[in-house]
């Protein structure tokens, strides 16, 4: 064999990005070499993500893209982890030649042992590794982070207890699995020694922290442990569920410095027939005065949400329904995702007359109104102190660098361009906000 270099692509969500720095940290104890250059590695690896319909298109489309990189005799071995595998290893590995192995989630760990069989001898005859996924990451596990300086992902618990009738999660991850608060604390301490001051939990659904635990746990009591530590500056919380959204939670957000006052609350609908076909808990009534409590308890909240538009059964009314109450609550951020249908769950069982261009029309005009709501958001922070973490070198013509406010989590929401020469990236500039778009502010150095 050539060489043990190593290519990683994650595809996905955060929770996915975690699993690949898993991955690429104990490839790199195991004597491999991590590249960002596909061409050089004679191993790729694409952890993929199949959530929905898009999602499983875009891991085909990366897979074939990276199957080139073999086909041209740069690289020897293609692996596929994450989602995708976990979900149709077995089926794929038929159908997709090019891939010397599919692995489940429960195989993160062992992927030193799977390439090292890779290197050593002929193709394997079984090359789908596919159990239960009952994989949960802790502290002992190496990470090679792939975020921007000073941030990281921390992955608190893994899998879903919940069971939203569109959503295939649940089967793909397993139900709920927290870590403890001690394992939680030890890595957030392990990883501020490593200079990071922004943490980001993320589960499928934080608010569930702890409560598969023998020992109940809650997430506003990791919330405050978490904030003991000193040099952590930002402790930011991804996918709340609004009905996990407690008064003792809120009250400790607000009480605590440290955690940004940002809260993601995946609603995914606001009309309550709609609402209850997707079985979530919590109806229109619930959403609108969660967000009235937040509101009130914490005025400079920063509000995002995701929704799904064309649901079977989402008549026209329904969704005006939604769009009115997009108009009336105006979030800060907002997500939307075309109803994919996924084998597998209630929801794909039921009829419905909704054309996918029907969906995206739907979509759009979310999209289109809620561009306007967030330039006028953004317009009104005009002369706001904004606290910024500096991320990077900006390419733009008067700003020098670029970083996020605690409005902005990474990746999702936009940035912050700040005017400026010699700022370090990694630290947190305190700045005043001169402009704002749809996305994206405009900062001078306070
Ligand atoms: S909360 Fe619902 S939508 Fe989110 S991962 Fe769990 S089942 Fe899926």
């Amino acid at each position: 064999m050539k060489n043990r270099k190593v290519h990683v692509v994650s595809l996905g969500c955060p929770k996915n990005q975690v699993d690949a720095e898993v991955m690429a940290a104990i490839l790199q104890k195991r004597g491999f070499d991590i590249t960002r250059e596909p061409g050089t590695a004679n191993i790729i690896i694409v952890n993929t993500c199949a959530f929905i319909l898009p999602a499983k298109e875009e891991a085909i489309d990366e897979i074939l893209r990276m199957s080139r990189w073999k086909k041209a005799g740069m690289c020897s071995h293609l692996v596929v982890t994450g989602c995708l595998s976990q979900r149709y290893g077995k089926t794929l590995e038929k159908t997709i030649p090019e891939v010397d192995l599919f692995l489940g989630i429960a195989e993160i760990p062992n992927i030193a042992h799977h390439l090292e069989r890779l290197e050593g001898g002929p193709r394997l005859s079984r090359r789908s590794v596919v159990g239960k996924p009952d994989f949960l990451m802790n502290a002992n596990h190496p990470r090679l982070l792939s975020t921007a300086p000073s941030t990281a992902y921390l992955k608190i618990a893994d899998g879903c207890s919940n069971r939203c009738s569109y959503c295939v999660i649940p089967t793909i991850r397993g139900k709920a699995r927290s870590r403890s608060p001690e394992d939680v604390l030890q890595e957030a301490q392990d990883l501020a020694k490593r200079g990071v001051k922004e943490i980001i939990l993320t589960a499928q659904d934080t608010t569930a922290y702890g409560k598969d635990l023998e020992e109940k746990q809650s997430l506003g009591h990791l919330l405050k442990r978490l904030s003991t530590i000193k040099t952590i500056q930002w402790i930011r919380l991804l996918y709340t569920y609004p009905v996990g959204l407690t008064g003792d939670l809120l009250e400790i957000m607000k009480k605590e410095e440290k955690i940004c006052h940002y809260i993601d609350m995946p609603i995914q609908h606001s009309d309550d027939t709609i609402l209850r076909a997707m079985n979530r808990r919590g109806d229109s009534r619930q959403i609108r005065e969660t967000i009235a409590r937040v509101r009130t308890l914490i005025p400079d909240v920063t509000l995002r949400t995701s929704l799904i538009t064309g649901f079977p059964g989402e008549t026209k009314i329904r969704y005006n329904h939604l769009l009115d109450f997009i108009r009336e609550i105006r979030f800060d951020h907002l997500g939307v995702f075309t109803y994919s249908r996924e084998e597998g769950t209630p929801a794909a069982r039921w009829p419905s007359r909704i054309s996918e261009k029907e969906k995206q029309e739907r979509k759009n005009l979310l999209m289109e109104e809620q561009a306007v709501i967030s330039y006028e958001i953004n317009q009104t922070l005009i002369g706001s102190r904004q606290d910024v973490l500096i991320e990077g070198k900006s390419d733009r013509p008067d700003y020098g660098f670029y970083g996020r406010c605690r409005r902005q989590a990474p990746e999702i929401d936009g940035i912050t361009y700040i005017r400026g020469e010699n700022l370090t990236i990694g630290k947190i500039a305190a700045c005043t906000i001169t402009d704002g778009m749809e996305y994206d502010l405009f900062a001078d150095m306070a």
